[in-house]
């Protein structure tokens, strides 16, 4: 607070994680002492850069590049790329910080980060996106490397941008298939990255109801969101024999009580790039309407909310307790409001926090970053074998942190410390760096 004062995600970041530490950090002097929380504050290395490129008037545009490298304790930096007008620093330091832990919690050996630039893709040319994508790169360059550190994509950086990144890497340093992931599987991708994140959160969500002595199988759940990670967690969810009722985008979502149909949403939103309202028109069962699909009344059983931060407030999560939904597991970033974890808590609906249940991406990354290093290409079955492992195994990890504290089905408080306790272990052994 003292040396960024006007970073404010960032602070509110570390605020909400260190405050469910309290109990280790009482267990662990030793933690104290060694300084791990100031030292985890501040960033091992900030890039920032200028971005000069030129748009299709011939004019020079200006743009801020970040990269914040946030901890290598356990591996080589890792994490993804935003490109959005929004982006500042305090915004890359609260998602590196995050993406730490985070990538801890896959129990694979990677470190983490985050990076971007305040460009705006909406409205630019394919050759504008690949003059300013050539541009960063060649700064950046200099900062990566598959030991070093490994960006990805993240909003704003899709398959497209991925791939002039990496042209721009290969034209500059030479072939080097590990200095990105989320790659065309045609130079270095992996099978199933597409799908890991929906799929990972459905094999999270399993795992927990599994815990309390339940079973996914015929749950009714709600969707929100119908991109990528909503696509595939429809498609999941459905293959293990739950009834999904709603997806939707940011105009309104679609209900239908026989279940939506994920090949449907496939073709109006990859091949078609439609609106959800396409799939009323085209299911007779469904029905179309405008808003938010949290002020929606129907009874069910579980969110999966994959669409945007903060899309559950206080009300919303009220009303769904009401509705009868008993476990929430995000699929999107930070999708819940501090307001609606209190409002979970009060009425015991189980909640599985991002860090834990949308991680499966990251560890297909991960899975990535080691088909680069031994020059194969493994199966779908092979890496969705993998991610079933690794999900189930970051639920267990969280569970018995939580246990160990007496925190109980505090998922939340429990991935944290599960994710931070390696880290700091980590930093432990190697001495004050
Ligand atoms: P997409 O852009 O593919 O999809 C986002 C979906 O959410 C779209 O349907 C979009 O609708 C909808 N949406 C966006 N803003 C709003 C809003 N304000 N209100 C209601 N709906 C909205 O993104 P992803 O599926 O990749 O990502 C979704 C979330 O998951 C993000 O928080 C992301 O950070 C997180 N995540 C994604 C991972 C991945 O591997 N893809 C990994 C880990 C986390 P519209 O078309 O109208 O914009």
């Amino acid at each position: 607070e003292r040396r960024d004062p006007n970073q404010t995600e960032f602070l509110e970041a570390i605020d909400n994680f260190f405050k469910t530490l309290t109990p280790v950090l009482e267990k662990h002097p030793e933690y104290i002492e060694a300084n791990i929380v100031g030292r985890l504050t501040e960033p091992e290395r900030i890039i920032q850069f200028r971005v000069p490129w030129v748009d299709d008037q011939g004019k020079v545009q200006v743009n801020r590049g970040f990269r914040v490298q946030f901890s290598a304790a356990i591996g080589p930096y890792k994490g993804g790329l935003r490109f959005h007008p929004t982006v500042n620093l305090s915004i890359i330091k609260f998602l590196g910080f995050e993406q730490t832990f985070k990538n801890s919690l896959t129990g694979l050996p990677i470190g983490g980060g985050k990076g971007g630039s305040d460009f705006d893709p909406k409205g630019k040319s394919d050759g504008e996106v690949m003059r300013f994508t050539q541009s960063f790169m060649t700064e950046l360059q200099k900062h990566i490397g598959p030991d070093l550190d490994v960006p990805a994509g993240d909003i704003g950086v899709g398959a497209r941008e991925i791939g002039f990144l990496y042209g721009q890497y290969r034209r500059l340093k030479g072939y080097q298939a590990g200095i990105l992931t989320g790659k065309g599987l045609s130079y270095g991708g992996s099978l199933a990255r597409t799908e890991a994140t929906g799929f990972g959160l459905l094999y999270y969500t399993k795992a927990l109801l599994e815990a309390q002595g339940d079973e996914l199988k015929g749950k009714k759940i709600k969707i929100s969101g119908a991109g990528n990670v909503a696509t595939y967690a429809i498609q999941k969810a459905t293959e293990l024999g739950a009834t999904v009722v709603t997806a939707s985008d940011s105009n309104g979502f679609v209900y239908d009580p026989n279940g939506i149909d994920y090949t449907v949403v496939k073709q109006i939103k990859e091949v078609e790039r439609g609106r959800i309202s396409d799939y009323a028109k085209r299911v007779a069962t469904a029905t179309y309407q405008e808003g938010s699909v949290w002020d929606f009344d129907v009874d069910y059983d579980i969110a999966l909310p994959c669409a945007t931060q903060n899309e559950i407030d206080g009300g919303r999560a009220a009303r769904l307790a009401q509705n009868g939904a008993k476990v929430v597991a995000c699929g999107a970033n930070m999708p819940c409001t501090p307001e609606a974890v209190e409002v979970f808590k009060k009425n015991s609906v189980l909640l599985g926090p991002a860090k834990a249940a949308n991680a499966g991406g990251v560890a297909v990354s991960a899975l990535e970053m080691s088909q680069n290093s031994e020059r194969l290409s493994w199966t779908f079955e092979e890496v969705d074998n993998r991610l079933k492992d690794i999900m189930k195994n970051i639920f267990e990890e969280s569970a018995a942190a939580a246990e160990e504290y007496g925190l109980g089905a505090d998922y939340l408080a429990g991935s944290n410390i599960a994710g931070f306790n390696k880290v700091a272990d980590a930093m432990m052994a190697q001495g004050v760096i």
